[in-house]
Parts: C-alpha cells; sequence; structure tokens
C-alpha cells in the first residue's frame, strides 16, 4: 500500500500517518519528494490500516497487492485443479463440457437429455431444481424432488451432476445428490449463502453476478475459500450492458484476464452468455479458443417446450454438432466410451467388426480424396477454355447437381447431408477455377503438388 501525502502536509501529519501504521503492526518507509512525501506501507494485514485515507494531509491511497488473497495467483502459483467424481477439471486439463437441460422439468427429460449429452461426450450433467427467475410467476423449478432426479441420471450415466442451490439450510440435502453447487448470478453477493458453502468440501461453481466487476466476483469467491473450501470454480456467463439484442454480453476477455489474476478453473457458459440458440455455438467454440477450463451449455429434447430458456436451449443435434465441432478443433478428445462400446450395429458387425468397418472408411476415404481432385482437374479444364476473366460457373448445372444429390438418399444420409457434401466439393471447386484465372498466385495460394491440381 502506497500513501500519497499532499503537498501541503505538515511534517506533523506524516508523523501521524507512521504512527498510525507502527501501531498496528505494519511498517511504514517513508520517502521525501521535492513536493510530497510518499510512505510505503508493507505487512501482511492492511485491512487494519484501511482508514489511513481518512486522516488528515493525506491526499489517496493506492492499494498494490489484491484484496483476494486465496483467490490470487500470487498466493498459488500453480492452476488449481479440481476433482469432481472421475472428471478433472482447471489446471490444463482437457476442455469439460457439462450440458443439461435449464431447468429439471420430469424424470424422462431429464434421463433422456442426459443419456443424449454422455453420448455426445459432455463430461457433467447440468439441471436446475430451484430456479431463481426473475418474475415470482415463471416456472421456479422442481425443488427438491429434482435432486433426486439429478442422482438417479448420475447413477445411470456416471456423470457428476451440477445444480443450482439458493439456500443456505439445502446446503445437506445438495450434498447428498449433486456433486458440484452453483450459486446463480442472482446470488453472486449473497455472502450468507457464499459462507455457508464454504463449509462444504463438495465444489462450488460461482458465476459471475449480472453486473460484478472481475473484482467483486474474485472477492465473491474469496469468501467461499476464506470459510474452508478451496474448490471453487468461476463462470462467466455474460453481464448486463446496454446491449438488448443478446439477452447478456458474454465477456470472453475475463477468461485470459483470469487467468493472469487468479488459479481457479474458469468455465464459460454461452447459453445465458447469448440467449440465443444459434450464438450458443460459436460463442462455445470462441470460449474453448480464449482457453476456458470448461463450457456449461443448456440442452434440452425439445426446446420449443422447455418451460424455461428454450431460446437459448440446443436440441440434441445441434448440441451433438458443437460437440463434433470442438473434436474437430481439438478442444475435446475423442472419447474411449465409442469404441469401448460393442458393435452392435448390424452393419459394423457384418463385416467383421469396428477395426474391420474403419479399415473399410480408410479405403473408401482414399478413393475419395482422389475422385474429388480428379474432378477439381476436370473443373480447371473448363475453367481453361472459358474466358480468363470469369471464374464463373454453370449455376444450372450446379443446382442439378444438388438436387440430383438429394433425390439420390438412399443410404443413411439424409438429402440435407447429402447436399452439404456437394456443396462443400463445389465451393472448394470454385476457389480452384478461381485461383487458376487469378493473374497473379499468391505463394500461400499455391496448390501443392497433389496430383490433381496439375493442369
Ligand atoms: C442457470 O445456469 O441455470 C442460471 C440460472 O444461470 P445464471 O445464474 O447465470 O442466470
Ligand atoms: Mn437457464
Amino acid at each position: 500500500m502506497i500513501v500519497v501525502m499532499r503537498p501541503t502536509a505538515t511534517r506533523q501529519e506524516v508523523e501521524q500517518v507512521r504512527r498510525a501504521v507502527e501501531e498496528n503492526g505494519l511498517e511504514a518507509f517513508l520517502s521525501h519528494g521535492e513536493e510530497r512525501t510518499v510512505i510505503g506501507v508493507v505487512g501482511s494485514d492492511l485491512e487494519r490500516v484501511a482508514h489511513l485515507g481518512t486522516l488528515p494531509g493525506v491526499e489517496q491511497v493506492i492499494r498494490v497487492s489484491s484484496p483476494y488473497k486465496l483467490a490470487s495467483v500470487a498466493h498459488h502459483t500453480e492452476r488449481s485443479r479440481l476433482r469432481v467424481g472421475p472428471v478433472e477439471i482447471g489446471g490444463g486439463q482437457e476442455l469439460a463440457v457439462i450440458a443439461g437441460p435449464c431447468a429439471v422439468e420430469s424424470r424422462e427429460q431429464l434421463l433422456e437429455t442426459a443419456r443424449c449429452v454422455r453420448r455426445e461426450g459432455a463430461r457433467m450433467l447440468r439441471g436446475g431444481a430451484f430456479k431463481p427467475r426473475s418474475s415470482p410467476y415463471s416456472f421456479q423449478g422442481l425443488g427438491l424432488p429434482a435432486l433426486a432426479l439429478l442422482s438417479e441420471a448420475r447413477e445411470e450415466t456416471g456423470l457428476p451432476v451440477v445444480s443450482e442451490i439458493v439456500d443456505p439450510a439445502d446446503v445437506a440435502a445438495f450434498e447428498q445428490h449433486v456433486d458440484v453447487l452453483q450459486v446463480g448470478a442472482r446470488n453472486m453477493h449473497n455472502f450468507v449463502l457464499l459462507k455457508a458453502l464454504g463449509q462444504s468440501r463438495r465444489p462450488v461453481l460461482l458465476k459471475r453476478g449480472l453486473s460484478a466487476t472481475i473484482e467483486e466476483w474474485l472477492l465473491a469467491a474469496e469468501y467461499v475459500l476464506a470459510a474452508g473450501n478451496p474448490n471453487v470454480i468461476l463462470c462467466e456467463r455474460g453481464i448486463r450492458t446496454f446491449e438488448t439484442a443478446t439477452r447478456n454480453t458474454l465477456d470472453l476477455s475475463a477468461v485470459p484476464l483470469l487467468r493472469s489474476l487468479t488459479h481457479l478453473p474458469i468455465v464459460v457458459d454461452p447459453s445465458h452468455g447469448t440467449g440465443h440458440r444459434s450464438l450458443v455455438g460459436p460463442m462455445a467454440l470462441a470460449g474453448a479458443a480464449v482457453g476456458a477450463d470448461g463450457l456449461i451449455i443448456e440442452v434440452h429434447p425439445d426446446p420449443a417446450r422447455a418451460r424455461s430458456d428454450g431460446d437459448q436451449s440446443l436440441g440434441f443435434d445441434e448440441f451433438g454438432a458443437l460437440m463434433d465441432e470442438l473434436r474437430r478443433l481439438q478442444f475435446v478428445r475423442a472419447t474411449q466410451v465409442a469404441d469401448a462400446a460393442p458393435a452392435e450395429d448390424p452393419a459394423a458387425a457384418s463385416i467383421g467388426g469396428i477395426e474391420e468397418a474403419r479399415r473399410g472408411i480408410d479405403r473408401l476415404d482414399g478413393m475419395l480424396v482422389e475422385l474429388v481432385q480428379q474432378r477439381a482437374a476436370l473443373a480447371l479444364e473448363v475453367q481453361r477454355h472459358r474466358d480468363p476473366e470469369a471464374h464463373g460457373h454453370d449455376v444450372r448445372r450446379e443446382r442439378a447437381l444438388l438436387e440430383r444429390a438429394a433425390s439420390g438418399a438412399t443410404g443413411p444420409m439424409t438429402p440435407v447431408e447429402l447436399t452439404m457434401v456437394f456443396d462443400a466439393v463445389l465451393r472448394a471447386s470454385r476457389s480452384v477455377q478461381r485461383r487458376q484465372s487469378r493473374p497473379a498466385v499468391d505463394a500461400s495460394d499455391a496448390p501443392s503438388a497433389a496430383a490433381g491440381s496439375r493442369p
């Protein structure tokens, strides 16, 4: 702490500050400048001299060290890694995806969702039993009976469960059924609740308050840590800004910033952070890209009928596509679960199990690479006979191809999936043609020695 005296401060006023510091068991280092005196204050309990700013002759008091001790990187230089059942989160572990419904609505809804998110590779299940809604007339959650359903879902799927606690009196019931106790954004400043959770050993997922600064948020974490529970996970879930186009403004800069301030694991919630289903996937990927330790995502079997937050909930297919993308970008490793499962699929079984099916896929992939290269070589041939200024394409032929693809759905691919494939082939083909028609080829764009890119 540094105490800056006014230029007009008298010698007695400077002495009074020094005495106040030393009487409280701290050390004072005086530095007399041309214009004013500054006093460095050193010691472990600076709270004891929090009043220095009120003494006569003092212009300002500057805190140098952070007000949160246990949460800070200075206290704990290694990133914390927490264990939740079989899952480890933080400390450089693989991104942990937590997924499930906003609220537990029924046994079927919860179990169906739990099975889906597990199959897709989520590591924990979320589900609200108590919903602190903005309106008292909105669905408030099933309450305690939902906790037993969460337990049942954990038993069946093996996924640890995360659920929001709103009342300190419920800690024992939650400890019985829930693996991670969530503190909702509206309760981040509920210090009675935070202190009660400090008595628990269960990890606490602490959401950022709707209008909390990073420092206020870390001080809220400090309440739990200081009360004795070292297992705190921070969750960025968007803050209130002037923007109304999104439900909240997801502050992703908080993730790398927190990384420099705290050792605690950090999770991003793109569902509450955006409020719109279409934005959840992109912001989940962005959260992973800025280094989050986990993501928490709302998933519902039928979002249109969800009793809360349907607009921001992903359907099963959408969640599956997001997990595929997270795996493709290597934020999430392929799970071993799929490999361990017996080959029940009759198609796979009939050609000799999973290994043989994979060899078949590799063979076909090799042929596909050859075929698309041959196709691209012919596209270049077409381009050579066209006006070099034009890299246009015959839209009618392309449309006919897509229609043919769509109607030729006799295998497992749906017309939409087949169209996705040919759409990609056509886009790549246009890209090849465009490059050829460009006068000066960038080195970075130049084709490699692949066979089909030769004239
Ligand atoms: C929730 O995750 O269910 C929730 C209510 O979120 P928040 O507290 O961030 O609004
Ligand atoms: Mn919700």
